[in-house]
Parts: C-alpha cells; structure tokens; sequence
C-alpha cells in the first residue's frame, strides 16, 4: 500500500464518500479534510440542554435513549402498514423526542433493534415543536449500539465507554454528516506520513506552541480541554504567521526596488507653499510630514498608509509630499474614489497653490506647476488638453477618479501616487496606477479617513508602513449628534426644521442626506455614476416596507414647506458633472442655503461655513458612513449638528447602531463597534477570507495579540532568511496564497 502523505487525494481516506464530501466542502485533498477542523466539542457525560434550541434549528446532539417504542399503523394514504419509532431522548430540561417513519417492516425492525434504550447516539436534524415537546422527524444518527436486540445494550455501553472524553462535531451539510467526516479524518489521522509544519522551530519554541502533527490530531481527538487549547493555539498562530510572512515578503520586497529619491529644492514649490500657508500645520502634521519626505528621498519605493480623523487634515501633507515630488522634476498623481471628490480636490489644490499652480501662464509663479482634472465625464476637448499636459508634464499634479487607470493615460515621470480614501480602492488599482511609472516604481501614499484598527492594518493593509494623524486643527470645534426618533418623538423632526432656518439665519448652511436619489417610487439608487461604484447602496424600500427619503422628492417638499424661502439645492450622482459641480461650486459660496444630497457628499467635501447635518432615514447607513457624513460640518470653527432621523425600532440592531454614532465622535472606537458588526469576511475582501487564505482560527476581529506577536516573529524571521529556504513548508504556504492571490487577479482583470 502506497504512503498516504498530506497531499494524497481524498479518496484515499474517504473511499466511495469522497465525491460527496469534495461537492459538499471542495475539499481534495487529505489536507484539506485534516484542516477542516470541528465545530464544537461535546464532553461525554454532558447532556445535551435543550433550553436553547429554537425552533427549525439544525442540531446535533448527543444523547442516551431512555425509551424506544415501535408503532405499527394503517397508511391511510398510501395503503398497507407503516411503523412509527418513537424515542425519548435523556436531556437536562425539556423532553426531546425522535420520530422514525419507514413503510417496510425489515427497516423498522432493524430500526427499533439499534436506537434501543439505553443505547447513546449523535442525532441530527431540524427541530420541531410537537405537543410541547422538542422533536426531530427521521433524523440522521449514529448510535453506539449492536445489530442484535439481547446484547444491544451492554454492547451499545462499551462502544459508548470507548468514545474519547471530548467528542467533536464538525461543520457538516445535509449530505455528509457529522460522524461521515469524523471516519475520514480518523483515518487520515492514522495514515498521514507527515504533517506540514511552517513554523520554524526557534518561533515555534519562542512562543510555546506544540508541533503541527500533535496539533492537528488534538484538534481532531482532543483528550482534555487543555490539548483542545493547544492545539487551537498552535493552528491559530500558524494561520497568522504565514499570512504575515506573505506580507513581510511584500514589505521587504519594496524595499529591495529602487526608486527615484526625490529630494526637492532650497525655494522650491514646497517651501514657497509652507511660506504662504495661512496656519500653522498641526504636530501630527509635521511628524507625518517629515516621515514622507524622509521616505521620498530614500532610494526606494515608499508604501504609506496615512490614517486620520475626518478633518484632520491629511490633504495637506499629501499636497506637501506632491509639491516635494514636483520639485524633483516629477509628477503627482491624485486618486479620488468619486466625482465630486475629485473635482474638490481639484478647486482646493488649485486655490491653495494660488499662483504656483499656474505654471507657464500669465501672472503665473516662476517655477510653478499646472494641476490637471481628469475624470471619466470631461468634454472631449478638455480631456485632450488633461491628457496631454499629463504626457507632457506640464501638469506636476494631476487629480482624477478610476478614469487616470485608463490606458489612454500617460504620465512623462510618474513620482508619486496618492490614493484618498483607500477603502473605495483595491490593491489592483493601486498596482494599475503604479504601473503608468513604468520601469522605476513611483511612491505610493494610501489616505484613508475611516480609521482601521490596527489588526485590519495588520493584515489587509499589512504590506504598507502607517502613519496616524489623530490630533484635529486647533479650533475645531465639536459636533453634536442626536437620534431623530420619528416612532417615538416625531415632533422633533419640525424642531430640526426649525433649527436649519435658524442656523440659515445666521448665514450657516445645511447639508440634508437621503438614501435615495428618488425618481420612481423605491427604484432607483444613487448608483449609477459609473465613477461612483459605492455611492448608495441602500435598498429603495426600508425594512418596515415604507418609502426610503429621495432627493428627488424630499428637496422640493423642503423648499415648499417646512424650508419655504431657503435656498436649496439638489445633488446626487446622475446629475450631469457640470451641473454637478455647479450646485457643489454655489454650496461652497454660501448662494445655497440647503444642499440636499445622496452619499455623493460623504467623503472630504469641504465647507467650513456648513453648521447642520441632517440624515434622513439614518439607520439605512453604516457607523463609519455616518461618522463620515458628519464630518462634514464643523469645520469652519463653528459647532456642528448632526441630527440622525430614523424611523427604526427602538429596540432593533439598527437603533443601537445611530446610538453609538451619537454617543462618540472618536473614529476608532466606532471603526471598532463597525467590525463587530461585520463579518470576517467582509473586513478582509474576498482574497484574505474563507477557503482560499486558511483563515479558520484566527479571527482579526479577535485575536489582535496573537497577529502583532507574529507579524513581529515573521518580520524578523523575514530578515534572516528572505527566500525561506530553511523551512520548507513556510515557503509552500507562502507560495500558495501568493498565487492564489494572482489567480483572484487574473480572474478579475
Ligand atoms: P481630511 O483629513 O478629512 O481629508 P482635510 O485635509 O480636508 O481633512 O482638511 C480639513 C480642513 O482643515 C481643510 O479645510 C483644511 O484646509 C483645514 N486644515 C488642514 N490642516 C489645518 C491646520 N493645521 N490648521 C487649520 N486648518 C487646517
Ligand atoms: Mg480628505
């Protein structure tokens, strides 16, 4: 008989069942079976507790039969003799009966013969209420018991006295059963050679884990609690180490390239723009600063990621790190994930630069540069203009949406990239961008205003160095957030009426959110700029089926009723971009009193004299959308109000959801009450999560202390030996989720 190693097909341990088994799970290989690792662990004597079932539950559970009786009746339906078995199960609380059917009498015999008192069992299928009690209707079951009905029970105990203390279920589906996979993988557990082990035995020393052979037949076979737990802590850091190791790889990868040091000039733009700034930059700002210029003069590819509060002013220092940049005879390019976005960018680049953004034109600065716009609604005339200064260089910053990925696009010495609001990118568009550099690679700065804790930048983000920028501008003033409760109070929504006049009074202005853009009744999302994938992704109807607040509707009945006499305005992603910027450019000037909009305004739009925020139909929107939107005001120095209109259930998730909003504007700790709210998977993306990565154990929602202790054993293990040619095994993970990492790649491109 051949040697069954790790990577020997399924069926060898799994024989005729191993088809079921692949369709049910994907699984192929004997690995991929070991590495399915069990669900829960039952101790022996423990009954199970019925207490917590729900109705139409899929359980499993383990169980002593109390009694067994067979039912012979008359089939009305189909005619003949049917056979009930009716079996009372030993639980802590409520009865939980089983119920078998079967027509032919040999089944029913042999039934009755095997689930016989006293006999103990995994039983499981869907639960059912019948006269108070808990029921299973023909559910699978392995019992522990003979063939023959004398012996049954003194049989049915020894198998039982047999079966280790903990016993394990496994995820399992309705065509493979619990006790199917647990034969398996006592079999492969038995026949494996050899189990892989990425861990090098120093690390492995170091952090007091167990080999990878003991902790995958204590996963599956645990004698006590204490080898489950090591187990589990073993595999847990092995899945965190080796992720890390791929990312180390990357971070020491980009160290290797060379870059263009980009060192500036004495008087250069930078300087000059430092000379002129109107306030003085904030500590943060300083810090961060100089960290950037440290890394643009270093010889090879800087790879920032740059987290701040909204507000705390990141677009300055990445204007500062493009002015360095320019002043080095390259050129900075700007990624913006929406529209408007960019076109603010672009006015507020173009207006703080003054006259060193008119390079080349009258009553322009010596030595100044030019700021292009290119995004995907431009005129034809203009974007030729756009594209060429980028080809030339006359343009040393250009700002634009997805539209700067466009092949068209051809930069004359691409220096730096920056990427505002990263969580609206992926990896492949920060590749795509950087690779307009062509030979040498650019500079990479990643902004993001949705703080990430610092797990998720451990992993998602692991492959880019972090800057902080937690302090705000000196006279920031706070913003007040209020829930709106229509249920409840709905005379407050006159009362935050009343108070956007009374702030549009005083010369303040007023920001109003929808989740919708309107239109039809409950039809159309504002989700149709094709520059603005993410911008609502709210469903037209709430959940309790009554119409979702539309900017279409919502702003004439304003200005023709509680808001008569304001000025107000429209704004949502199918408008026309010139007009588009013609309603944001008003807004900014103080011509408009209202602007009612979708989420086109929920990222760096900046108007310092808006005071009022008010979100209709909050709860349809994330904790860190919000925290986005009202951001938006109080920026000028003046209060901001953010008042959170919901007709949500006062009891429901997304009740509590406006209410932690409410309760703190500190990012971080909302990013944190976020993830709780996420999935893993939807925190990682696609390439990082499920199958593909191994991520079983490690959570990154949980387990913070164990990715730092491996992110540092794999960074310094990295340094020692780049190619991993001392532990095998660690390379063949590595190379795995590199290459399925390019296969998500390719499949996409
Ligand atoms: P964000 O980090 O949210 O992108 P911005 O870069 O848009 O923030 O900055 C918000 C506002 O604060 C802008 O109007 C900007 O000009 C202003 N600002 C930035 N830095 C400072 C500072 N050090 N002192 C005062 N105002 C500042
Ligand atoms: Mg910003």
């Amino acid at each position: 008989m051949a040697t069954i190693t790790w990577d020997s097909k399924l069926a060898a341990v799994a024989g005729p069942k191993s088809s079921k088994i692949e369709k049910a799970f994907g699984f192929r290989t004997v690995g991929d079976l070991l590495r399915h690792y069990p669900r829960r662990y039952v101790e022996k004597g423990k009954l199970s507790d019925p207490s917590g079932f729900t109705l139409d539950e899929h359980v499993t559970i383990i169980a002593r039969v109390i009694s067994s009786k067979q039912i012979p009746y008359q089939d009305r339906r189909r005619g003949g003799m049917a056979y009930r078995l009716e079996v009372v199960l030993e639980t802590t609380g409520d009865e939980l009966v089983l119920t078998f059917f079967d027509k032919k009498k040999h089944v029913a015999d042999w039934r009755a013969k095997s689930i016989v008192a006293g006999a103990t069992g995994l039983f499981s299928g869907k639960l059912g209420r019948f006269r108070d009690r808990w029921q299973l209707t023909n559910p699978q079951n392995k019992v522990y018991s003979s063939e023959t009905m004398e012996s049954g029970v003194d049989q049915a105990y020894a198998a039982w006295e047999s079966l280790p203390n903990l016993l394990t279920i496994y995820p399992a589906t309705s065509t493979v059963q619990t006790w199917q996979l647990q034969e398996a993988i006592e079999l492969a557990l038995d026949l494996v050679d050899a189990v892989p082990d990425p861990i090098p035995p120093a690390v492995r020393l170091q952090h007091g884990l167990i080999s990878a052979r003991q902790a995958i037949e204590w996963i599956h076979k645990p004698d006590s609690w204490e080898a489950k737990a090591a187990a589990e802590k073993r595999l847990r850091f092995e899945e965190a180490f080796v992720t890390q190791t791929v990312l180390a790889r990357r971070r020491a990868a980009v160290t290797a390239l060379d870059a263009e040091p980009r060192t500036g000039t004495t008087g250069g733009l930078l300087d000059r723009f430092d000379e002129r700034l109107p306030f003085a930059l904030t500590g943060g700002q300083v810090e961060v600063g100089e960290q950037i210029l440290a890394d643009l003069t270093a010889g090879h590819p800087m790879h920032r990621l740059l987290q701040g509060e909204v507000g705390s002013g990141k677009t300055v220092v990445a204007l500062r790190a493009m002015l360095r940049v320019v002043d080095s005879g390259g050129q900075a390019a700007l990624l913006a994930p929406t529209e408007v976005l960019a076109q603010q960018h672009h006015r507020s680049i173009t207006a703080m630069l003054g006259d060193l953004a008119a390079g080349g034109m009258l009553g322009g600065a010596e030595g100044g540069t030019q700021v292009a716009l290119l995004t995907g609604s431009l005129g034809a005339a203009a974007r030729k203009a756009a594209l060429l200064d980028t080809a030339s260089g006359a343009a040393g910053i250009v700002v634009g949406t997805h539209a700067l990925l466009e092949e068209k696009v051809q930069f004359a010495d691409l220096g730096l990239v920056v990427v505002d609001e990263q969580h609206r990118f992926g990896v492949e568009q920060r590749a795509a961008l950087s690779a307009k550099a062509g030979e040498v690679p650019p500079h990479v700065l990643v902004m993001t205003a949705t703080p990430i804790p610092r797990t998720v930048a451990m992993t998602v983000f692991g492959d880019l160095e972090t800057s902080t920028l937690s302090e705000l501008p000196a006279g920031r003033a706070p913003i007040q957030t209020s829930v709106v409760p229509m249920l409840e109070r709905p005379d407050w929504l006159d009362r935050a009426w009343t108070r956007v006049r009374e702030e549009a009074a005083k010369g303040h202005q007023t920001y109003i959110v929808c989740p919708r853009i309107g239109g039809a009744p409950n039809s159309r999302l504002d989700n149709e700029e094709p520059d603005d994938p993410d911008e609502s992704d709210a469903p037209g109807r709430g959940s309790s089926g009554v119409d979702l607040a539309g900017v279409e509707e919502i702003a004439p009945a304003l200005a023709a009723g509680a808001l008569h006499g304001l000025r107000v305005e429209a704004l949502h992603g199918r408008m026309p971009p010139e007009r588009k910027d013609e309603v944001m450019r008003s807004f900014a000037e103080g011509e408009v009193d209202v602007l009612v909009a979708t989420t086109v305004i929920e990222v760096g739009v900046d108007v310092a004299n808006a005071t009022v925020m008010v979100v209709l139909d909050a709860d349809r929107f994330g904790v860190s959308q919000l925290h986005q939107l009202r951001g938006r005001v109080g920026r000028g120095g003046l209060p901001g109000l953010c008042l959170l209109v919901t007709r949500s259930d006062p009891e429901s998730a997304a009740r509590a959801r406006l209410t932690a909003v409410a309760a703190t504007s500190d990012g971080f700790e909302l990013s944190r009450v976020d993830l709780e709210q996420r999935r893993e998977g939807d925190v990682l993306g696609a390439a990082q999560s499920g199958r593909r990565s191994g991520l079983k154990l490690l959570s990154v929602i949980k387990h913070e202390d164990v990715i730092a202790e491996a992110r540092e054993a794999a960074t310094a293990f990295v340094a020692k030996d780049p190619d991993l040619a001392s532990v095998p095994d660690l390379a063949a993970a590595v190379r795995r989720i590199d290459e399925s990492e390019q296969g998500d790649y390719l499949e996409k491109a």
